[in-house]
């Protein structure tokens, strides 16, 4: 396994990426990439197309998603690899988060109607994500073509991230119960980027230990720009509990300069790899 070049996260136009799936296919094995996942936000509605694209291309390709979780307050996002994409009780969540989604996106339209005193914030976001459920950044588009912000950034910190404006907290399924779906249909779950939480050692530690006797068993710990002393606190609670280690870009556009798809830090010395509890979808 060492020395496999892998991606297993990074998103589609089917969320909020930029490039369709069969353009983030050629990418990614234009890099080199050998194994790749694509984890869009509460969907896997890329990869009918992914996997011809997988198939004419040579890469191997693991079924994938990033699903919006809660794990009491905390909104957090947990990723699901390996998982048969047609299991009933999983394309069940999948359709109950897109419809939360959706609920969520008219109500965020109507807050920023009424903060920005324009109107039709989601039909425009509806248009830019051409999907009923769009999602922050595609508000965050609009509002930087409005000329209500400055970029992206602005938007989320001005009306999008919680406690502004823009903000609706949304009842998504729980971390225990995507865990037990996930595990339920063959897959594996991950907690995605740990370290974007601003969780204390502590209570990061406690998410963990709670997440493991749930049945998740994955870690995302190869991420692009993480810091020495990120590493170090991941590294130490990975080593506590029965955890392998994931990993990826979350590569959302070509115009994010600093990421690449498969490029990820190596994994330290001996630390257990996903790879070997997934089942690709194409080899
Ligand atoms: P949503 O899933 O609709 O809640 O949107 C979350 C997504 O917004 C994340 O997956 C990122 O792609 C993007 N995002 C979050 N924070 C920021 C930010 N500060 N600037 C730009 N994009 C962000
Ligand atoms: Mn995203
Ligand atoms: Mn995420
Ligand atoms: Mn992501």
């Amino acid at each position: 396994m060492q020395g496999l070049i892998y991606d297993y996260h990074c998103h589609t136009t089917v969320s909020d990426g930029a490039l369709s799936p069969t353009e983030l296919v050629e990418l990614a094995a234009h890099h080199g990439v050998q194994s790749l996942a694509i984890t869009d936000h509460d969907t896997v509605a890329a990869y009918p197309e992914a996997q011809i694209a997988a198939k004419n291309t040579g890469i191997e390709l693991i079924s994938g998603v990033e699903l919006s979780v809660l794990w009491g307050r905390n909104e957090l996002h947990l990723v699901g690899l390996g998982m048969d994409l047609a299991h009933q009780e999983f394309t069940d969540l999948i359709a109950e988060q897109q419809s939360a989604r959706t609920k969520r996106a008219r109500k965020m339209g109507e807050r920023l109607d009424k903060a920005t005193g324009l109107t039709g914030a989601y039909e425009a976001a509806v248009a830019l994500a051409n999907s009923e459920a769009p999602g922050r950044p595609h508000f965050a588009q609009y509002l930087v073509a409005q000329k209500q912000v400055r970029d992206m950034e602005h938007a989320f910190n001005r009306f999008l991230k919680a406690g502004r404006s823009g903000y609706v907290s949304t009842p998504w399924v729980s971390l225990e119960d995507a865990v037990g779906i996930i595990k339920r249909a063959g897959g594996v779950a991950v907690i995605a980027h740990p370290v974007r939480y601003r969780l204390t050692r502590m209570k990061l530690r406690r998410l963990l230990s709670e997440f493991c006797t749930y049945g998740g068993q994955g870690l995302e710990m190869a991420l692009p720009r993480l810091a020495p002393a990120q590493e170090d606190m991941l590294y130490d609670c990975f080593q506590e509990l029965p955890l392998v280690a994931s990993g990826g870009s979350d590569f959302h556009s070509p115009q994010q300069q600093w990421l690449t798809l498969g490029k990820v830090p190596a994994l330290r010395e001996g630390t257990p790899f996903i790879r070997s509890l997934l089942d690709p979808l194409v080899h």
